[in-house]
Protein backbone atom coordinates (compact mmCIF):
# COMPACT_ATOMS: atom_id res chain seq x y z
CA UNK A 1 0.00 0.00 0.00
CA UNK A 2 1.34 3.33 -0.88
CA UNK A 3 1.60 6.46 1.07
CA UNK A 4 -1.26 7.76 -1.39
CA UNK A 5 -3.47 5.37 0.01
CA UNK A 6 -2.64 5.79 3.70
CA UNK A 7 -3.18 9.27 3.74
CA UNK A 8 -6.62 8.86 1.68
CA UNK A 9 -7.60 6.55 4.50
CA UNK A 10 -6.45 8.35 7.34
CA UNK A 11 -8.53 11.04 5.97
CA UNK A 12 -11.50 9.32 6.51
CA UNK A 13 -10.80 8.46 10.23
CA UNK A 14 -14.69 9.12 11.31
CA UNK A 15 -15.62 6.37 8.68
CA UNK A 16 -12.59 3.92 9.28
CA UNK A 17 -14.88 1.14 10.19
CA UNK A 18 -16.80 0.98 6.94
CA UNK A 19 -13.52 2.70 4.77
CA UNK A 20 -12.11 -1.33 3.72
CA UNK A 21 -15.53 -2.17 2.26
CA UNK A 22 -15.68 1.37 0.66
CA UNK A 23 -12.31 -0.15 -0.89
CA UNK A 24 -13.84 -2.83 -2.72
CA UNK A 25 -16.52 -0.70 -3.57
CA UNK A 26 -14.42 2.15 -5.16
CA UNK A 27 -12.56 -0.58 -7.30
CA UNK A 28 -11.75 1.31 -10.46
CA UNK A 29 -10.74 -0.97 -13.80
CA UNK A 30 -8.74 1.11 -16.31
CA UNK A 31 -9.16 -0.88 -19.12
CA UNK A 32 -5.98 0.78 -21.43
CA UNK A 33 -3.94 -0.52 -18.47
CA UNK A 34 -5.99 -3.70 -17.48
CA UNK A 35 -5.44 -2.26 -13.79
CA UNK A 36 -7.70 -2.60 -11.31
CA UNK A 37 -6.95 0.59 -9.02
CA UNK A 38 -8.21 1.34 -5.54
CA UNK A 39 -7.54 4.50 -3.87
CA UNK A 40 -5.30 5.12 -6.83
CA UNK A 41 -2.82 2.28 -6.78
CA UNK A 42 -3.14 -1.17 -8.93
CA UNK A 43 -4.31 -4.45 -7.08
CA UNK A 44 -4.18 -7.76 -8.55
CA UNK A 45 -7.13 -10.50 -8.00
CA UNK A 46 -5.43 -13.85 -7.10
CA UNK A 47 -7.68 -16.88 -5.82
CA UNK A 48 -6.62 -17.90 -2.49
CA UNK A 49 -6.69 -21.53 -3.21
CA UNK A 50 -3.60 -20.15 -5.77
CA UNK A 51 -1.59 -19.34 -2.99
CA UNK A 52 -2.14 -21.36 -0.85
CA UNK A 53 -0.36 -23.45 -3.64
CA UNK A 54 2.40 -21.40 -4.59
CA UNK A 55 3.05 -21.94 -1.01
CA UNK A 56 2.75 -25.94 -0.97
CA UNK A 57 4.78 -25.92 -4.61
CA UNK A 58 7.57 -24.35 -2.63
CA UNK A 59 7.24 -26.43 0.50
CA UNK A 60 7.39 -29.46 -2.06
CA UNK A 61 10.75 -28.29 -3.48
CA UNK A 62 12.34 -26.87 -0.97
CA UNK A 63 10.89 -28.39 2.17
CA UNK A 64 11.42 -26.75 5.78
CA UNK A 65 13.64 -24.27 3.90
CA UNK A 66 10.60 -22.62 1.92
CA UNK A 67 9.22 -21.51 5.34
CA UNK A 68 11.92 -18.85 6.62
CA UNK A 69 11.47 -17.41 2.70
CA UNK A 70 7.73 -17.31 2.64
CA UNK A 71 8.16 -15.31 6.22
CA UNK A 72 11.05 -12.87 5.32
CA UNK A 73 8.69 -11.56 2.24
CA UNK A 74 5.94 -11.45 4.07
CA UNK A 75 7.91 -9.64 7.24
CA UNK A 76 9.29 -6.95 4.39
CA UNK A 77 5.84 -6.28 2.95
CA UNK A 78 4.23 -5.92 6.75
CA UNK A 79 6.58 -3.60 7.40
CA UNK A 80 6.46 -1.88 4.36
CA UNK A 81 2.61 -1.28 5.11
CA UNK A 82 3.22 -0.27 8.86
CA UNK A 83 5.65 2.32 7.68
CA UNK A 84 3.10 4.00 5.19
CA UNK A 85 0.80 4.06 7.67
CA UNK A 86 3.38 5.77 10.05
CA UNK A 87 4.29 7.97 7.53
CA UNK A 88 0.99 9.06 7.56
CA UNK A 89 0.36 9.62 10.49
CA UNK A 90 -1.37 6.61 12.14
CA UNK A 91 -0.48 6.19 16.01
CA UNK A 92 0.83 2.85 16.86
CA UNK A 93 -2.58 2.46 19.07
CA UNK A 94 -4.61 2.64 16.10
CA UNK A 95 -2.79 -0.05 14.19
CA UNK A 96 -5.06 -3.09 15.77
CA UNK A 97 -7.84 -0.83 13.88
CA UNK A 98 -5.82 -1.20 10.71
CA UNK A 99 -4.80 -4.97 11.18
CA UNK A 100 -8.29 -5.84 11.57
CA UNK A 101 -10.19 -4.35 8.58
CA UNK A 102 -6.80 -5.65 6.42
CA UNK A 103 -6.84 -8.89 7.25
CA UNK A 104 -10.66 -9.12 7.96
CA UNK A 105 -12.50 -6.98 5.14
CA UNK A 106 -9.44 -8.13 3.05
CA UNK A 107 -9.87 -11.94 3.02
CA UNK A 108 -7.55 -13.49 5.12
CA UNK A 109 -9.70 -14.54 8.15
CA UNK A 110 -11.14 -12.81 10.96
CA UNK A 111 -9.39 -11.54 12.92
CA UNK A 112 -8.91 -10.86 17.05
CA UNK A 113 -5.81 -8.82 18.69
CA UNK A 114 -4.93 -8.34 21.95
CA UNK A 115 -1.92 -5.79 21.83
CA UNK A 116 0.23 -4.41 25.05
CA UNK A 117 1.91 -1.23 23.72
CA UNK A 118 4.27 -0.93 26.75
CA UNK A 119 5.69 -4.84 26.61
CA UNK A 120 5.76 -4.65 22.97
CA UNK A 121 3.54 -8.05 23.32
CA UNK A 122 0.48 -9.00 20.98
CA UNK A 123 -1.82 -12.36 20.41
CA UNK A 124 -3.14 -12.09 16.94
CA UNK A 125 -5.79 -14.66 16.65
CA UNK A 126 -7.74 -15.49 12.76
CA UNK A 127 -10.01 -17.79 12.35
CA UNK A 128 -10.65 -18.91 8.70
CA UNK A 129 -6.81 -17.69 7.92
CA UNK A 130 -6.18 -17.66 4.24
CA UNK A 131 -3.49 -19.71 4.43
CA UNK A 132 -4.54 -22.06 6.37
CA UNK A 133 -8.40 -23.00 5.41
CA UNK A 134 -8.71 -26.09 3.42
CA UNK A 135 -5.38 -27.48 4.29
CA UNK A 136 -4.11 -30.01 6.53
CA UNK A 137 -1.01 -30.12 8.00
CA UNK A 138 1.01 -31.60 10.96
CA UNK A 139 2.52 -28.36 12.51
CA UNK A 140 2.00 -24.57 12.09
CA UNK A 141 1.99 -23.52 8.05
CA UNK A 142 1.21 -19.75 8.00
CA UNK A 143 4.44 -18.60 7.45
CA UNK A 144 3.22 -15.23 5.89
CA UNK A 145 0.97 -14.37 7.71
CA UNK A 146 3.45 -14.86 10.98
CA UNK A 147 5.89 -12.65 8.63
CA UNK A 148 3.70 -9.87 8.09
CA UNK A 149 2.41 -9.45 11.61
CA UNK A 150 5.79 -9.36 12.78
CA UNK A 151 6.79 -7.21 10.07
CA UNK A 152 4.42 -4.75 11.41
CA UNK A 153 5.12 -4.87 14.63
CA UNK A 154 8.79 -4.56 14.16
CA UNK A 155 8.10 -1.38 12.43
CA UNK A 156 5.50 0.12 14.91
CA UNK A 157 8.34 -0.49 17.87
CA UNK A 158 11.42 -0.07 15.62
CA UNK A 159 12.48 -2.82 17.58
CA UNK A 160 13.36 -6.78 16.94
CA UNK A 161 10.59 -8.96 17.84
CA UNK A 162 10.00 -12.50 18.46
CA UNK A 163 6.92 -13.86 16.25
CA UNK A 164 5.66 -17.32 16.07
CA UNK A 165 2.33 -19.48 15.37
CA UNK A 166 1.61 -21.15 18.46
CA UNK A 167 -1.79 -22.90 16.68
CA UNK A 168 -3.32 -23.22 12.89
CA UNK A 169 -6.41 -24.56 11.74
CA UNK A 170 -4.71 -26.45 9.28
CA UNK A 171 -2.98 -28.23 12.01
CA UNK A 172 -6.86 -29.09 14.02
CA UNK A 173 -6.81 -25.96 16.24
CA UNK A 174 -10.06 -23.82 16.48
CA UNK A 175 -7.70 -20.79 14.99
CA UNK A 176 -4.73 -19.74 14.22
CA UNK A 177 -2.73 -18.04 16.75
CA UNK A 178 0.31 -15.27 16.14
CA UNK A 179 2.13 -14.24 19.51
CA UNK A 180 4.41 -11.32 19.00
CA UNK A 181 7.07 -11.31 21.84
CA UNK A 182 9.66 -8.67 22.70
CA UNK A 183 12.73 -11.23 23.56
CA UNK A 184 12.92 -9.70 27.36
CA UNK A 185 9.40 -10.29 27.92
CA UNK A 186 8.79 -12.14 31.27
CA UNK A 187 5.04 -11.90 31.55
CA UNK A 188 2.88 -12.83 28.47
CA UNK A 189 -0.77 -12.38 27.42
CA UNK A 190 -3.94 -14.41 27.52
CA UNK A 191 -7.03 -13.70 25.44
ZN1 LIG B 1 -2.31 -21.19 10.60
Amino acid sequence: MSLRIATKLNDKREDRKSCFCSLIEQAEYDKSRAEIRIVGVDWILIRSSTFRAMIHATEKMLGSAAEPIWWEIAKHAGAEFAKELLKAGTAPEEFPTWLEMFFTQGGWGVITSKIDLTKKEAIIRIENCATARETKSNKPICHFVSGFISGVAEAVSNEVTEGSETKCLARGDPFCEFRIEHPLSKEHLSI
